[in-house]
């Protein structure tokens, strides 16, 4: 009955998850709060020499602390470092990296010594991210999400935040979402989790690829696409085995990932599978694989799925009497297709405001800025554009940069206003109007709504 509806159970909450959540903000508080009564009140008696989340019971603990700490491993589960000048965050032992549910690089530590913190990874005079030292050091997707973290010119100081919502701050509900997916009987058998099924399927239908696509991913995970195996299974045919290595049955798991035929398109595409040894009998166990467990970027996993798809649609025609593609020719095709839908996605409405197109000139005796950002995710970089104009309307200056930065289109128009003030302030312009098509970024500096904490410390 607990389950929640969309796994098909009638939703009612886990009444004592529920209440390890609501005694999670608890926790929380008395962990990010050090200014506070409470904070100063307990670590006085619990944990004088470190933080909450190395607390001990302690003997003859009051009720309330016994209750708090019933929850630290919700507050450990749920937080996670925001970098701001990376001196108090260790590269190896914290929680800093914004992929659930570790948060911790999975790279092998290697030339920084365990101890090294964050700042040797930032380049002291910039402050910018040290990309070819990062690039050495974690592997290829680590790296991608490192480097889209947007840095600010402020140098901010590094802080904990809640991990689970958009903008770092502790809700009830999500708390309770952790609690569930922590609580010892989920966490023991991973796919039989709710939350993470749900997560898996949201995230699918999530990604930025065409629909037919994601229709493809779902019979591919149910197991129901025609593969041979599954037609033999329904008296269809009675050899299944298959028909590119005719070495074993043609199951989903083969098809897509075991076959001779499958390793040399992936190895061709060139995306660094970290799968070493690993055997999947289903094609929802090789996805599953790469999102949950090497973690791989989103930008990735619809490459995955579209080169899935090609070979899907290959061997099809292949059976049909079509000549069979070379690995190249369904690589090529895969990122034709991803490419062609994902340009004519670009552009996302959300984040733009069309309700004023038109440009005016500020008064007099002050300077407009004007900012925009392109992202090119298959490059994983971006392209920003500055223009200062005055009063009269002429051009006082312009910049354009090509940035080898993985961000997103938010993270993009922050950098661009980023970059446009340090410009405008090298420029030794002063009465500085910034304007944005980010309505988002927009409302952002104006304080109208709080910024996602990916772009809070830039703004
Ligand atoms: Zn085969």
């Amino acid at each position: 009955m607990c389950t929640p509806k969309k796994d098909g159970g009638l939703g009612f909450r886990d009444l004592k998850t529920f209440n390890l959540a609501l005694l999670s903000k608890q926790g929380c508080r008395i962990y990010t709060n050090t200014h506070s009564l409470v904070h100063r009140v307990f670590k006085a008696r619990y944990f004088m020499n470190g933080d909450f989340l190395h607390a001990e019971l302690g003997r003859q603990p009051s009720y309330a602390w016994r209750s708090i700490m019933a929850a630290k491993h919700i507050v450990h589960a749920g937080h996670r470092w925001q970098v701001g000048d990376g001196t108090t965050v260790r590269i190896w032992k914290d929680r800093w990296i914004p992929k659930p549910s570790t948060f911790c690089p999975i790279s092998q530590q290697n030339t920084l010594p365990l101890e090294s913190t964050i700042s040797e990874l930032i380049d002291e005079d910039t402050g910018e991210w040290n990309a070819t030292l990062i690039k050495q050091i974690f592997i290829p997707d680590e790296a991608r999400t490192i480097l889209s973290m947007p840095r600010s010119h402020r140098r901010a100081n590094d802080r904990i935040i809640w991990a689970y919502t958009p903008k770092g701050n502790f809700t009830v509900n999500s708390a309770y979402k952790v609690a569930w997916a922590i609580s010892p009987s989920v966490a023991m058998d991973e796919v039989s989790n709710p939350y993470a099924k749900r997560q898996f399927w949201r995230t699918i239908w999530n990604l930025d690829i065409p629909n037919k696509l994601k229709t493809f991913t779902w019979k591919a995970c149910r197991d129901i696409l025609p593969t041979k195996s599954n037609l033999c299974h329904r008296g269809v045919l009675d050899n299944a085995t298959c028909e590119t290595c005719g070495l074993t049955a043609e199951i989903s798991g083969h098809l897509f990932w075991d076959c001779i035929g499958a390793r040399e398109v992936w190895t061709a595409t060139g995306i660094a599978f970290d799968t070493n040894g690993v055997h999947f009998s289903e094609f929802v166990d090789f996805l599953w694989y790469l999102l949950f467990v090497q973690r791989m970027d989103l930008k990735l996993i619809e490459l995955t799925i579209t080169v899935a798809w090609c070979m899907w649609y290959n061997r099809n025609k292949t059976r049909l009497g079509s000549p069979r593609q070379t690995s190249h020719e369904i690589i090529h095709k895969a990122r034709s297709i991803l490419e062609d839908f994902q340009l004519a996605h670009l552009a996302r409405p959300c984040l733009k405001d069309q309700t004023d197109a038109r440009w005016s000139p500020p008064s007099h005796p002050w300077y407009k800025v004007n900012t925009d950002a392109a992202v090119f995710s298959n490059l994983q970089t971006i392209g920003i554009g500055v223009i200062i104009r005055d009063h009269e309307g002429s051009v006082i200056a312009t910049l354009s940069q090509h940035l080898l930065l993985p961000l997103g289109p938010l993270e993009a128009e922050t950098k661009a206003l980023d970059v446009a003030a340090s410009f405008a302030w090298d420029m030794g312009i002063r009465d500085v109007v910034f304007e944005t098509d980010s309505k988002v970024v927009s409302d952002a500096l104006c304080g109208t709504i709080n910024p996602q904490v990916s772009i809070e410390d830039v703004i």
